[in-house]
């Protein structure tokens, strides 16, 4: 024991054993935790948050200031706790992406995105209750079902083509362009149709 009378006792993971530290000085950092409301904000934006509450990016490697929603960048201690040289670098990285999308005269998108026939449509909000990416909108200035005003739009821009409002949709009112029921059924069809496969 010093004189200052400080002993610390932790566990070495290593090691698997308990380990005395005399002390002279025992200096506690301040935690850094995610701010307040940052939960909310990322269920709002659909945004993944990490075991610890931050905003989680796209993919640490590949997509690193990139969320998994197009369109929306991550720097600074949203997203981790960090010094301050590397939130610069970061929302400097995150701009630069921002750019390449708000530079564009014109945005290109992919041609694998989910159609709504809103004379289809009953308006039952199951498509916009489970797209992950929360683009389908119920539109007053549609017409769903027998007049019925609003019906669901999907925002070619924003979809990202999963499927997945389609499989729910109980009006069967949408189809993903590139695989509507009918090409689909096509190629079952000539599958079913073929004897046998050389290969
Ligand atoms: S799930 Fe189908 S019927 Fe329901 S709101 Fe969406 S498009 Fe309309
Ligand atoms: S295809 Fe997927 S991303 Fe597009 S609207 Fe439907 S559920 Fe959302």
């Amino acid at each position: 024991m010093t004189d200052a009378g400080i002993r610390v006792t932790v566990r070495e993971p290593s090691l698997h054993i308990d380990v005395a530290l005399d002390l002279d000085l025992l200096v506690l950092s301040m935690p850094v935790v995610p701010a307040e409301g940052v939960d909310e904000l990322a269920s709002r934006l659909r945004i993944a948050t990490d075991l610890d509450g931050f905003l989680l990016e796209a993919h640490v490697k590949l997509r690193p200031v990139d969320f998994a929603s197009d369109g929306m960048f991550v720097a600074g201690m949203a997203h981790y706790p960090k010094l301050l040289d590397e939130t610069i670098v970061q929302a400097q990285a995150a701009a630069a992406r921002a750019l390449t999308i708000v530079s564009r005269d014109v945005l290109e998108v992919g041609g694998i995105v989910a159609q709504v026939d809103p004379e289809k449509c009953v308006g039952c909000l199951t498509c916009v209750r489970i797209c992950p990416y929360d683009v389908p909108q119920i539109h007053v200035d549609l017409s769903g079902v027998g007049g019925v005003v609003g019906a669901a739009f999907v925002e070619p821009a924003q979809c990202h083509g999963c499927g997945i409002c389609v499989a729910e949709c109980p009006a069967k009112a949408v189809q993903l362009v590139h695989y509507r029921d009918t090409q689909v059924e096509a190629q079952i069809r000539a599958l079913a149709a073929t004897e046998s496969v050389e290969v």
